[in-house]
């Protein structure tokens, strides 16, 4: 089974990327970040399934599970070490992917993948990694900006001033 309640063509098992703290979400309560995953990962499965709260466990939009992903099958967040979440935000307009790494930094294959799509498709992209990745994991985490410079700009401007990106 997928995490969603409708089937799909593609399946989470054995991915358990955002179970797994890789994208930041609060489940029953319980905060998950790199390094803390949810006490009902299996690392392949949800314990809980049955059970699992519908938000953020279904709404999640995984960009690879999602109905009519643009994503190849490669790109599975356990395999591409990637969890892509498309149309995070939007900036003059347009939407802005975000991708999170599964891991410390999101692999160059993925990365480069994700970097020629956002050029081919006019989508700006948000990418982040671990501030230092020769530390263990930590919460915070270092977000770069790949699309037009001015887009670049506006996030440099918002990240200095502290203020969230979305
Ligand atoms: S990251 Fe995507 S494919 Fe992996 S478990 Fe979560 S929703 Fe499923
Ligand atoms: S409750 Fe299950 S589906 Fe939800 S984050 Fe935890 S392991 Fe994943």
């Amino acid at each position: 089974m997928s995490k969603r309640d409708e089937p799909l063509s593609r399946e989470c098992r054995p991915c358990t990327a955002c179970c797994d703290g890789w994208v930041q979400m609060t489940v029953n309560d319980v905060p998950l970040y790199p390094g803390k995953a949810c006490p009902h990962s299996t690392g392949r499965d949800c314990d809980d399934y049955a059970n699992r709260p519908h938000d953020p466990c279904v709404e999640i939009n995984c960009g690879w599970i999602m109905p009519d992903s643009p994503l190849p099958d490669w790109m599975k967040p356990n395999n591409a070490k990637v969890i892509v979440l498309f149309g995070k935000l939007r900036w003059r307009g347009l939407p802005v992917d975000v991708a999170v790494p599964v891991g410390k930094r999101i692999p160059p294959r993925a990365l480069n993948w994700l970097k020629d799509f956002s050029a081919n498709n006019g989508r700006p992209l948000l990418f982040s990694e671990q501030v230092d990745p020769g530390k263990g994991f930590e919460r915070e985490q270092m977000f770069s900006a790949h699309g037009p410079s001015e887009f670049q700009q506006d996030i440099a401007q918002l990240i200095a001033s502290g203020k969230a990106l979305w």
